[in-house]
């Protein structure tokens, strides 16, 4: 009995999608076990995917409780790996690759890039940040990582910041100095992002992509399969324009977009306890649901994350209670958008090359 009980215990798991692939979880189901009255499962998943381990975790405990009412359910997620496979023609390897737009400059794209690297990297994500904004590179700035690349053999060691690997143009040109850049130039720029930089292997490339205009977006996605673009806007009117255009860029040229952000969302005034809506409220949320694009979560205005923004220091965000969850939210809803979409569409299983 119990070993047919088993049995279909297996066959019932595997109708829940890996979050990361979207395929049946197969070997991932480690064990599972009856003891008594309890069904006890083991099943892992990947690093990629850890951001919402407790939410996979009642996922499968909750897929089982209804299965098998008359049990009890324990359901364990532990550790399970997969290589990232090489991308496109450029090698590199990681398992998603996502743009960080906006439809125009200072509306927060770059902070909310950072944030959302720093949030997969803190929930245990291999993450690598790359700066494309070659207009206004800001990243060496926002991650403290000032300073020139080195290179080993023919590839560029990329500079680190809270364990991550950072790649700006701003540590190929002295600061300050201004770079015209023609088409070719940005292409060849682009390329030497991606396929000349020694990222090791990565869960997560998060691009902090220029503001505006389509011409990396294109070259990108030349290179490399982009798995989506995240739109980062402000409540304010005019900034919704902007963002609704960077989303028409993009489906323009085929980029899924994955979800919208809102930064700026409100100011908590530390005087009075008031929450003020500088720049307006809830038009970024109610746009994303007319447009059905998934809203990934809003950051409100904060002095002490524009410090550290200035200091370099962004990963002391995740050690302040105020603005950490508004943070670690947006990185729990971009894993979970993304394993719905694999859940719908399974990213298929790439053989190595030998
Ligand atoms: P963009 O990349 O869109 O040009 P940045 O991310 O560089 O914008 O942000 C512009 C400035 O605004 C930076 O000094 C940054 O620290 C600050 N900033 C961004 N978001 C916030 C926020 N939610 N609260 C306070 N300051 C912010």
């Amino acid at each position: 009995m119990s070993d047919e009980l088993i049995q279909s215990v297996r066959e019932s798991l595997q109708q829940i999608p890996d979050p990361e692939t979207g395929r049946p979880l197969s070997k991932q189901i480690k064990s599972v076990e009856v003891d008594g009255d309890t069904i006890k499962a083991d099943v892992g998943i990947t690093t990629f995917a850890l951001p919402i381990k407790s939410h996979f975790q009642q996922q499968v405990t909750d897929h089982l409780t209804s299965a098998f009412a008359d049990h009890k359910i324990a359901v364990d997620i532990t550790d399970y790996q997969r290589a990232a496979m090489p991308l496109g023609q450029v090698g590199l390897k990681a398992k998603a690759v996502i743009a960080v737009a906006a439809g125009k400059g200072g509306v927060g794209k770059s902070t909310a890039a950072v944030s959302l690297a720093m949030g997969l990297k803190k929930a245990g994500c291999s993450v690598g940040l790359l700066d494309a904004d070659v207009y206004g590179p800001s990243l060496p700035h926002l991650t403290g990582t000032r300073g020139q690349v080195t290179k080993e053999g023919n590839k560029i060691i990329p500079l680190q910041s809270a364990g991550i690997p950072v790649m700006s143009i701003g540590f190929m040109i002295p600061p300050g100095e201004a770079v015209i850049w023609r088409g070719p130039m940005l292409h060849s720029a682009v390329t030497t992002f991606v396929r000349d930089t020694d990222w090791g292997e990565l869960d997560y490339l998060i691009i902090d992509m220029p503001p505006g205009t389509g011409d990396i977006a294109l070259s990108l996605s030349q290179l490399l399969p982009l798995t989506g673009a995240v739109i980062v806007c402000t409540p304010q009117e005019v900034a919704l324009i902007d963002a609704i255009k960077a989303v028409g860029m993009f489906r323009k040229v085929k980029i899924p977009v994955l979800g919208l952000i809102e930064n700026m969302s409100s100011f908590l005034c530390p005087d009075n306890g008031k929450s003020y809506d500088i720049f307006g409220k809830g038009g970024a949320k109610e746009y994303a649901s007319q447009d059905k694009i998934p809203f990934l979560g809003e950051i409100p205005i904060n002095i002490q994350l524009r410090e550290r923004g200035d200091a370099g220091k962004m990963s002391d965000n995740f050690e302040d209670a105020e603005i950490a969850p508004y943070l670690e939210k947006i990185a729990f809803e971009l894993t979970k958008c993304l394993a719905e979409k694999f859940a719908k569409e399974p990213v298929q299983a790439q053989l190595p090359v030998l």
